[in-house]
């Protein structure tokens, strides 16, 4: 697992790598995903290393999701999509790919590629 220092989130927090960011807060970055699932697809980061959810201190979270609502409305507001998923993957089990707590934002369209057999994929 990543230490803070080689965190890839982590670096581009510190604006050590490149994203293409779209918002910002004094504890929160929003940049899109690299491999967007769907149009507009967002990540929203805390700053700070945190892993999963469990380890965000509650004012902080609140933080989170205040963000996490003002980032959907905007992509709403910008016609990315009709409504919107959140989805959050905690631990490796569960699919989380970057150790580094994070929500995903999907703007959804209808007949996009997110439903497949009437299922939501987020592999
Ligand atoms: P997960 O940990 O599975 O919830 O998802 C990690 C997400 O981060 C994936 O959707 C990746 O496409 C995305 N990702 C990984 N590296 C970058 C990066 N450098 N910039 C933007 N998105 C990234
Ligand atoms: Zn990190």
């Amino acid at each position: 697992m990543a230490d803070k220092k080689d965190c890839i989130f982590c670096k581009i927090a510190r604006g050590e790598k490149k994203s293409e960011r779209i918002d910002e807060s004094d504890n929160f970055i929003a940049f899109r995903d690299a491999n967007p699932k769907v149009e507009g697809h967002t990540l929203i980061v805390p700053k700070k290393h945190f892993v999963t959810l469990l380890d965000i201190p509650n004012k902080l979270g609140n933080e989170m999701l205040e963000f996490t609502k003002k980032v959907a409305g905007k992509l709403m507001d910008e016609k990315y999509g009709d409504g919107f998923n959140i989805i959050m993957n905690n631990l490796d089990v569960a699919g989380q790919i970057v150790m580094h707590a994070h929500l995903h934002i999907l703007p959804r369209k209808d007949g996009d590629s997110v439903i497949q057999g009437g299922r939501l994929r987020i592999d």
